[in-house]
C-alpha cells in the first residue's frame, strides 16, 4: 500500500520464503475487501491458488452437541505457505525493496524518535543499520519492534497451539469447526488439494499433551476417529502463550508504529488475527502517508493510528475476549451451543460478527448476550 503510493519501502524479514506460520489458515469473509483493495492481482492470485471455501463455522460442545453460523458469503482458506507469498510477490510488485533472512535485533533513535533498525542477515551475520523515516513493526507475536519500545502486557489466557496438515480426513465440507473440550479445544477446515489444517489448543500447564497430538484429537468426541496420523503432511508447530497487547502502538517520540500481532494478539478462536493484520496495515499505511505527506516521520498523523485502531477494533477486541474467555468454561460453551442450536439467527449473527462481515458490536447488544445463556 506504502509503494503503491509512492513511498520507498525497505521490506526485513527474518524468514525465507515460501515459510511455515502455526494457523488455521482461514481467512475471514471480509479479508476478501481488503485483498480486492490491495489489487485485483492480489485477489486474483489468492482466487487462483486452490483455496477451499468456508461458508460459516460449527461450534461443537464438549458434549458433542453442535451449531453451524453460515456467512452470507463465503472465506477463502490456504495454505500459509501460499498466501505469504502471494503477498510478498504483490509487494515486490509494487517495487517493495524485500530481504530476506534479515532479523530486526535493534532500534536506532535520531532526536529522541525511532529512526531505523540494527538487522543481522542469517548467512553472513553481517550486521547493517538501516534508516528510516518510518519503522512498521509488522513482526509477529514476538516482536522486537514492540519488545523494544517497551509497550508488550501479556495476559491471561495463558494458551499454547499445536497445528498440522493432514490428508484424507473424514467429513471434512465447507465449514470451519472449533470443537471445545475439556480443557481446550480444537479447531479444524479444509485447506485445499484434500487437506485439513488442524490445531490442537492448550493451556499452558497442559503443554505436555500436545506431544500426543492426535490421541488429544481423540479426545473431543466429533473430532475422534477423523484423523488418521500416518497421513500427516506437515509436521506439527508449536506456538504460544499468545494473549498479548501493546499499550501504545505507536513509539513515544514517533518513528515507529505496529500493526498485525505486533500490535495485539488475544486468542486463535475466533480466527480474526490475519484480517486485523491486514485491515491494521490499511490504516497504518494511512497514516503513515498523512505524515510523510505533512513533512514528519514521527509526525502527529502517527498518533491517528492508535486512534483509528480503536474506532475500528474496539468491539472487535471485546467480542474476542468474551468468546476466549468463554472457551475456557465448558459448561458455558455447552448452554451458548444449546441456546444457539434453537436460535439459527443468532448463531449466523455471531458468525458473521467473527467474519468481520458485520460490526462486532451488533453481537454486543444486551439483547443478543441474553439470547446466549437464558
Ligand atoms: C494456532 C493459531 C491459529 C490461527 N488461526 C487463524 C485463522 O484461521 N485465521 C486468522 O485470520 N488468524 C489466525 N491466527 C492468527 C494469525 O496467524 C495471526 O494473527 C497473523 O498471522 C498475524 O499476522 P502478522 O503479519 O502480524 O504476523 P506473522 O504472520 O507472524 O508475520 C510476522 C513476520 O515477521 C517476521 N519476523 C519476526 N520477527 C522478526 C525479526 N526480528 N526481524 C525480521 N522479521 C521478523 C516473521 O518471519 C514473519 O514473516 C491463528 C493464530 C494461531 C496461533
Amino acid at each position: 500500500m506504502l509503494a503503491r503510493a509512492g513511498a520507498r519501502v525497505l521490506l526485513l524479514d527474518r524468514a525465507r520464503f515460501p515459510r511455515e506460520k502455526p494457523c488455521s489458515e482461514y481467512l475471514s469473509p471480509e479479508s476478501t475487501r481488503v485483498l480486492e483493495r490491495l489489487g485485483s492481482d492480489v485477489l486474483a492470485a489468492v482466487a487462483a491458488a486452490a483455496p477451499a471455501h468456508l461458508t460459516g463455522m460449527k461450534v461443537v460442545a464438549p458434549s458433542g452437541a453442535g451449531v453451524v453460523g453460515r456467512f452470507e458469503t463465503f472465506s477463502f482458506a490456504l495454505p500459509r505457505t501460499r498466501f505469504d507469498t502471494i503477498l510478498l510477490a504483490a509487494a515486490r510488485a509494487r517495487g517493495v525493496d524485500v530481504r530476506e533472512g534479515v532479523t530486526v535485533e535493534e532500534l536506532v533513535y535520531q532526536d529522541g524518535a525511532v529512526g531505523g533498525v540494527v538487522a543481522r542477515a542469517t548467512g553472513s551475520g553481517n550486521r547493517e543499520t538501516y534508516r528510516a523515516r518510518v519503522v512498521v513493526g509488522a513482526d509477529g507475536l514476538r516482536s522486537v519492534v514492540a519488545r523494544r519500545l517497551g509497550t508488550i502486557i501479556r495476559t491471561a489466557p495463558y494458551r499454547i497451539a499445536f497445528t498440522a496438515h493432514v490428508a484424507g480426513a473424514r467429513d471434512v465440507d465447507d465449514l470451519g469447526e472449533m470443537h471445545v473440550g475439556r480443557p481446550g479445544y480444537v479447531g479444524l477446515g479444509p485447506i485445499g488439494d484434500g487437506v485439513t489444517t488442524v490445531a490442537l489448543v492448550l493451556p499452558v500447564s497442559e503443554a505436555h499433551r500436545g506431544a500426543r497430538f492426535f490421541e488429544e484429537l481423540d479426545r473431543f468426541p466429533a473430532v475422534r476417529g477423523r484423523f488418521d496420523p500416518r497421513r500427516i503432511v506437515r509436521r506439527v508447530l508449536a506456538t504460544g502463550p499468545f494473549a498479548r497487547w501493546s499499550r501504545r502502538p505507536v513509539a513515544k517520540g514517533g518513528g515507529a508504529l505496529l500493526v498485525g500481532d505486533a500490535a495485539d494478539f488475544f486468542d486463535p478462536f475466533t480466527g480474526q488475527g490475519i484480517y486485523s493484520a491486514l485491515r491494521g496495515a490499511e490504516l497504518a499505511a494511512a497514516a503513515i502517508l498523512e505524515s510523510l505527506a505533512t513533512g514528519g516521520g514521527a509526525g502527529a498523523g502517527l498518533d491517528g493510528y492508535a486512534r483509528a485502531r480503536r474506532r475500528e477494533f474496539m468491539g472487535k477486541w471485546i467480542l474476542e475476549r468474551l468468546i476466549g474467555v468463554a472457551v475456557g468454561w465448558p459448561a458455558l460453551i455447552e448452554r451458548v451451543v444449546g441456546r444457539l442450536a434453537r436460535r439459527p439467527q443468532l448463531a449466523d449473527l455471531l458468525v458473521r460478527a467473527t467474519g468481520n462481515c458485520v460490526p462486532a458490536r451488533a453481537a454486543l447488544t444486551p439483547r443478543v448476550l441474553a439470547g446466549l445463556v437464558l
